[in-house]
């Protein structure tokens, strides 16, 4: 068994059913993809526009694509053909260019909207207040091609676990609230991406439905 299959599977013994794994495949070579999807998996995550379209051809055509990095509005035309979720929409102005091209092209693009909680000033979304506030200057209806799934998050750059699990639950409540308000009657409005290798049970512990997950299954990764 290859080191890949059996990362994969210790892993998977620690995610209940129910939370999606996303194995975040940035920086590896399509074989360790390959190894991974020999082992079952389907969802893989990406971060830069340029190898997501490299890699995407390379990989079978029922593997779902989520693109997690910083996404500029001039890449949007890049990544569009071959994504199902983003998780990274961090301004109206992207989500607008997300809509505008998936019109182009006669598709509707799974999005979510990113959540900045964390203390790193250097970390893209939207704060909670802002989230709270955005039905003032946008409402699902005024983007018809993009269908807004849910949130993305990322916790602090910490040991601390308290902070870390605090940063998570804001994350949660911001998801709630948008649930039961500005998506309220929207099944759709679903999915709660937080957990990275490091703070993944935290996360599931805090309500998260997808993970993404990349040292832990395909090692340190070689900038
Ligand atoms: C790289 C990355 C991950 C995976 O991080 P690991 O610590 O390797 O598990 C998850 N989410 C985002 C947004 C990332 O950029």
């Amino acid at each position: 068994m290859s080191t890949v299959t059996s990362r994969l599977l210790e892993i998977r013994e620690h995610i209940p059913a129910g939370v999606t794994l996303v194995a975040v495949s940035k920086f590896h070579p399509v074989e360790a993809l390959r190894e991974a999807y020999e082992a079952g998996q389907r969802d893989f995550g990406e971060s830069r526009a340029q190898e997501l379209s490299a890699k995407a051809p390379e990989m079978p055509a029922d593997v779902r694509w989520h693109f997690i990095g910083h996404l500029q509005t001039n890449k949007v035309r890049q990544v569009m053909p071959h994504v199902s979720l983003i998780h990274s929409i961090d301004s109206l102005r992207l989500l607008c260019a997300v809509n505008a091209e998936a019109a182009r092209i006669g598709r509707v693009a799974d999005v979510l909207l990113q959540v900045h909680v964390a203390r790193e000033e250097t970390k893209f979304g939207f704060t909670p207040a802002e989230l709270s506030a955005i039905a003032a200057e946008w409402k699902p209806d005024d983007t018809p091609h993009v269908r807004v799934r849910g949130l993305m998050g990322m916790a602090s750059l910490t040991d601390d676990t308290t902070r870390i699990s605090a940063d998570f639950s804001a994350v949660a409540k911001a998801y709630n609230e948008l649930k039961s308000g500005l998506f309220a009657g929207q099944p759709s409005f679903d999915t709660l991406s937080m957990g990275m290798s490091d703070d993944f049970p935290l996360a599931i512990a805090a309500g998260s439905t997808m993970v993404r997950i990349g040292t832990d299954i395909f090692g340190a990764r070689e900038y």
